[in-house]
């Protein structure tokens, strides 16, 4: 039995905490591996060693810092493989979804490339006579990063570059249930040539987790995961005076108009409500059919879902694979055993399925219901799974005024032929990311990633722009040469 440690100082570290938990393969069904749980000795010596390294890390050119993200991002791609079917091995994923993953992580390693033009600051001669003002953006100090089990590269991907990039020191807490993706991200960025103790990893849950938010020494906290911890992260770590971006969870609305193109429409959904087996954020839960193109695409959806190509990671022509644990595969079949209780449709049920040699894997098939209404929990609730539920409405108007009442806003997409409906819909939604006849309107890198209301707590999105504003604080300067300096005793002006 595999025993994963904790990363500290560039070491492997087995902790004092005596706890620890179950890894599985998801598609077999077994414990793989133990993972050590963090108590608050093993974080508070993860903090102090990130803190021993940030003064040298900060004086580090940003030039310099930038040669370890382009070394790192080589390593990344000569190793993109094996972290993919790391991924797959404990998340579930098919390889290729991983290998996806790890791509969309690498482009913001190579945003972070680009830190000396980013960190750039604003310079104004002459504000006053003879006084200049420039202003420029500082590191924070440690920061920590804490992650979800659906995108164990990608996450702390959208992270840590960007922080380590901009000067700060780094700890990563990443889901206990698939640990070993940051451990190799760790060795790679060791050989990478990043100094020991500015990157480290603590294994760990709530004890490790709550450390980290009340911890004096901590200055930042960057949370993604299931919307009530993002509230709760966002609410304690603002406490304890840390800045916080904490995104949550989804309930992403896809809009059918009658005038899509309903063949590639129905192919787009698919892939959007069942690949990695709904476990994205930015999965499509929800079509909204508009007017009298739901019969339709029932049943063009229905007949997809029937041929979708279920299998374990290996599989190059599988869709999709097991669900992450029994405990979540067994909540998400919950969900539809409630939903034709509250009376929907179910049309598609993949409750019975079980994959051919695999019959202990977490499977769960593909699952359509249809005439869902804005009461029903499958309607309201975040499942992730694969459980697409399509809600029949007359227009337009209906369809915005749905997705706008709707606590979650993380991402929508509309599929039509007109230009007019699709500017108005980007206009009016009240969603962070808008897909036009994109079903995961994911931004790329150097652009910035994050919903609104439930979706995320806290005032920055991630990476892009966005992430350098976060893992920075700025600071202006007034400064003047003259010859000879005069008292004043009254509120300067510019003169
Ligand atoms: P989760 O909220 O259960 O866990 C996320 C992290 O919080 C993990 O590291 C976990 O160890 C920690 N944690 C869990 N319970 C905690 C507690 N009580 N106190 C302190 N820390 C705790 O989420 P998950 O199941 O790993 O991931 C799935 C969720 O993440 C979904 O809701 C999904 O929508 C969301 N997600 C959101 C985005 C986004 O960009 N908005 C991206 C990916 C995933």
């Amino acid at each position: 039995m595999q025993h994963i440690q904790h990363y500290i100082g560039g070491q492997s570290v087995a902790g004092q905490g005596g706890r620890s938990a179950d890894v599985y393969n998801p598609a077999l069904g077994e414990v793989v591996a133990r993972v050590a749980l963090a108590d608050q000795a093993d974080v508070n010596a993860a903090v102090a060693t990130a803190r021993a390294a940030f003064p040298a890390w900060a004086d580090t050119s940003p030039l310099r810092r930038a040669r370890v993200m382009f070394k790192f991002k080589e390593l990344l791609e000569a190793n993109q493989r094996k972290l993919a079917e790391l991924i797959s091995s404990e998340h579930g994923k098919v390889v290729s979804d991983a290998m996806g993953e790890v791509t969309r992580g690498l482009e913001v390693v190579e945003f972070a490339c680009g830190i000396p033009q980013l960190l750039k600051g604003e310079f104004t001669e002459q504000v006053g006579g003879g006084i200049d003002s420039h202003s420029m953006r500082q590191p924070l100090g440690v920061v920590a990063g804490i992650t979800p089990f659906n995108f164990p590269a990608m996450v702390p991907l959208w992270m840590f570059p960007v922080a380590i990039a901009c000067g700060n020191t780094f700890i990563l807490k990443p889901s206990e249930r698939d640990p070993s993706a940051a451990l190799l991200l760790a060795e790679l960025l060791k050989q990478a040539g990043l100094p020991d103790g500015v990157f480290n990893v603590v294994h760990g849950d709530k004890e490790a987790v709550d450390t980290l938010l009340t911890h004096p020494d901590v200055s930042a906290v960057s949370f993604v995961g299931s919307t009530p911890i993002a509230q709760y992260i966002y609410e304690t770590g603002a406490r304890h005076g840390k800045r916080v971006q904490a995104l949550g969870g989804a309930k992403n609305h896809l809009v059918v108009m009658p005038d899509a193109d309903l063949d590639g429409t129905v192919e787009a959904l698919t892939g959007a409500a069942f690949g990695s087996a709904g476990e994205r954020c930015m999965a499509i839960s929800v079509a909204v059919a508009v007017g009298d193109i739901a019969d339709a695409l029932v049943d063009k959806l229905a007949a997809r879902a029937k041929t979708l190509k279920i299998g374990v990671g290996a599989d190059v022509e599988a869709e999709m694979g097991p669900l992450v644990t029994r405990v979540h595969r067994d909540k998400v079949k919950g969900y539809v055993d409630t939903g034709v209780a509250e009376g929907a449709t179910l049309v598609v049920d993949g409750r019975g399925y079980s994959h051919p040699g695999y019959e202990s894997g977490f499977f769960l098939g593909p699952c359509l219901f249809d005439r869902v209404t804005p009461e029903m929990t499958i309607y309201r609730e975040e499942i992730f799974g694969p459980v697409l539920a399509v809600v029949r409405v007359p227009d337009f108007e209906s369809a915005v005024a749905l997705i706008n009442a709707h606590p979650y806003a993380n991402g929508t997409s509309i599929f039509t032929r007109s230009g007019a409906a699709a500017r108005e819909f980007s206009h009016r939604i009240q969603v962070g990311m808008v897909g036009v006849n994109v079903p995961i309107p994911v931004p790329m890198a150097f652009h910035s990633f994050g919903g609104w209301k439930a979706s995320l707590f806290g005032d920055h999105h991630m990476h892009g722009p966005e992430g350098v504003r976060f893992y920075t604080r700025m600071k202006t300067i007034t400064s003047r040469w003259p010859e000879r300096l005069d008292a004043e005793f009254v509120m300067p002006t510019m003169k």
